[in-house]
């Protein structure tokens, strides 16, 4: 509907290859295993485990035998673009600037900052004269959650405001632009 030239952003073109995280049990950290990041056990099903941030290397000598056989049958799910997360994230949402955001989320809206935490040390940063729509939705969901995420979003020469209060129900918003922040945040991907 804008008409800019973003037609070859998709979902599907912007997810990248997933990998396994390296995990190494806490009592014995001499095997590498695989596994997800948001798990508390590896592939083979040990417990105890101490999460890396590196990949999991199936090719290294002491690898699990069974962590590489099942990361071989089940390749890990693909990473999705942040924009695709959000628009997810999105689902539960209501009204028509939901609606409207994630339309310019699936041509490829700039997303960021992306910041979580409390929601009261967060909510310092919002400041409600800026905002245009929207504004009750972000203050019920401010209040929803301890734990919150707040997000911004570039698109369609608008800037939306998104709060995710932690197993609430998201809120939109738009904003006028920030004042004191210089517009380096163009797009740059
Ligand atoms: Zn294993």
């Amino acid at each position: 509907m804008t008409g800019d030239s973003r037609e070859a952003f998709s979902f599907a073109a912007a997810r990248t290859a997933g990998v396994y995280t390296l995990v190494r049990r806490r009592e014995d950290g001499r095997v590498d295993h695989a596994g997800t990041s948001g798990n508390d056990h590896a592939l083979c099903g040990i417990t105890g485990i101490d999460v890396y941030r590196q990949p999991f290397d199936p090719n290294v000598r002491n690898v699990c035998p069974e962590c590489r056989e099942e990361a071989a049958r089940t390749p890990p799910e693909p990473v999705v673009s942040i924009q695709e997360r959000l628009h997810e994230m999105l689902e539960p949402a209501e009204g028509p600037l939901r609606d409207e955001l994630r339309r310019l989320l699936r041509a490829g809206a700039h997303v960021g900052p992306w910041t979580g935490g409390h929601a009261q040390t967060l909510a310092e940063g919002v400041v409600f004269d800026r905002i245009i729509e929207g504004a009750d939705a972000i203050r019920k969901a401010l209040a929803a959650a301890a734990s919150i995420e707040l997000i911004r979003v570039k698109g369609g020469g608008r800037n939306f405001l998104v709060v995710v209060p932690r197993g609430g129900s998201p809120a939109v918003a738009v904003q006028r632009p920030d004042p004191d922040q210089s517009p380096e945040t163009r797009d740059e991907a």
